[in-house]
């Protein structure tokens, strides 16, 4: 089997989720490994310090044309190497940890007329574990993993290995479809990402409850969109979950099923709509990038906000892991965006984080005497004791409970973002300094 492994390299460092898939790879017998990554010179370092984990050739595709390129761009040129290789199966990070956009994988799939699978946990000869359950491939097909695999570390005896660099000469390619010339995405302004610091309260613990009681019988405060003063005329939207961003911004909003790659890609074709809509749920992060391909178009990923005078668009994304917010705007027809979307959440929700990781089952029973619905952070999905549906923030699911209690999370950046919407956040913390209490209504300083 011919296995090809697209990894990205994040601040001299390889991608996390992409270092995943390479371990997968080196742990399979009797396979043909060709690493390839997109990247400035510079990079050719790390990857030279790669070259040292095992028996793969390794090639970086670099030059100025290829600068810039959004995932439209980066997908063609990893497609025109990868298809002068012919592999049977093709690895990917599920996404890389600047980007965040999830993109390239689905991207790729499409360009090469290969099957996909998402959220990859564990593979081996054409079996795997996604985080959707057990699956089985036929080649030739694209995969896209998650941190699962641990990578390895070179062995003592091990050799450095050369890294092939091909420019634009080596790879046939059309310049105008590389770098920022062949990207539609273009980011027009960025911000420091508005934060929704609150006035927090402190409470002892014996007041939480009777303050729960409490907060949970008040009326929910709704989630609307102002609707923007011009409005493009029509709109199209894939699924009813981003009606209220459709319909703040467009005088019609034109839904779409759920339905094929094709039978979407025919219908955009026939309708050929200024703008297209989609989820940022798992069907929507597998499906929009494959038709953004298949119509040449740009999409922006999951994107909280959107503006219009009436003739553009303008779509905004936390950026840099959540720290920034970005303004992009799409130069080609259809625009497409996929959308975050708070998910339905109940009225309360108890969540723990790496404080609690020794006490998650306490955390369970609490929620469960509270007729609350569990959540946590990543960094406790990460130490595997969380399920992954279970993680709020950047990377997992936004919420916009009545009541959000915070346990043993500090507050970074990319798990608050996901809960601005909830009514009251209440965090439980045994760090008086917890950054969390800056963006809490109550505080309990408690070691639980
Ligand atoms: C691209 C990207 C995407 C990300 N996506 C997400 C995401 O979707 N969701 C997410 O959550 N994170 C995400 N992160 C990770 C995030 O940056 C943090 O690493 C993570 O949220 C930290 O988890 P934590 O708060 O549980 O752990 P820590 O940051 O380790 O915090 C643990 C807290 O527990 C407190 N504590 C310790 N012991 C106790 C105790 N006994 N009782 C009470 N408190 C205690 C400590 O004071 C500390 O504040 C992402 C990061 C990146 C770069």
């Amino acid at each position: 089997m011919k296995i090809a492994i697209c990894v990205k390299i994040v601040q001299g460092e390889l991608n996390p989720f992409d270092a995943s898939a390479l371990e997968c790879a080196l742990q399979m017998e009797g396979v043909h490994r060709t690493v390839v990554c997109l990247g400035p010179p510079g990079v050719a370092g790390a990857l030279r310090k790669m070259t040292r984990l095992g028996d793969f050739r390794t090639v970086l595709l670099s030059d100025t044309a290829f600068a810039g390129s959004d995932t439209l761009a980066t997908s063609y040129l990893l497609a025109s190497f990868l298809k002068t290789i012919s592999p049977d199966v093709i690895f990917c990070g599920r996404q890389s940890i600047d980007g965040d956009t999830a993109q390239t994988g689905p991207s790729l799939a499409a360009r090469m007329g290969f099957s996909l699978q998402t959220q990859v946990l564990e593979f081996s000869g054409r079996k795997g574990r996604s985080r959707e359950g057990e699956f089985q491939v036929s080649t030739p097909t694209v995969l896209t993993f998650e941190r699962s695999y641990p990578l390895r570390f070179p062995s003592l005896r091990s050799r450095v290995r050369e890294v092939e660099i091909l420019d634009r000469h080596a790879l046939d390619v059309d310049l105008s479809r590389c770098g920022t010339q062949g990207s539609p995405t273009r980011v027009v302004q960025t911000f420091e990402a508005p934060r929704g610091r609150r006035k927090c309260q402190w409470i002892s613990w014996s007041e939480l409850e009777p303050l729960v009681r409490e907060l949970r019988h008040q009326a929910k405060k709704s989630v609307k969109i102002p609707p923007s003063e011009k409005r493009l005329p029509q709109v199209c939207a894939v699924g009813r979950e981003i009606a209220h961003y459709a319909e703040a911004i467009a005088e019609e909003v034109v839904y779409w099923e759920k339905v094929s790659v094709e039978e979407l890609v025919a219908r955009a074709k026939q309708e050929k709509p200024r703008v297209i809509l989609w989820n940022a749920d798992v069907w929507g992060r597998q499906t929009a990038p494959q038709v953004a391909v298949e119509l040449e178009t740009g999409l922006c990923a999951d994107c909280t906000a959107l503006e219009t005078d009436g003739e553009r668009l303008w779509m905004y994304r936390p950026a840099v892991g959540g720290n920034i917010l970005a303004k992009i705007e799409c130069r080609t027809r259809p625009v497409m965006a996929t959308l975050r979307t708070v998910q339905a959440s109940g009225e309360v929700v108890i969540a723990g984080g790496k404080g609690v990781a020794k006490k998650w089952d306490e955390i369970l029973r609490w929620a469960e005497r509270w007729d609350a619905q569990a959540g946590a952070s990543r960094g406790l999905v990460d130490q595997g004791v969380a399920p992954y549906p279970l993680q709020i923030g950047l990377t997992g699911k936004s919420i916009s409970p009545k009541v959000y209690l915070a346990v043993g999370i500090s507050g970074a950046v990319q798990h608050l973002c996901a809960v601005e919407n909830a009514d009251t956040i209440i965090a439980v913390n045994a760090d008086k300094n917890a950054r969390i209490f800056e963006y809490a209504d109550y505080g309990i300083v408690k070691a639980f």
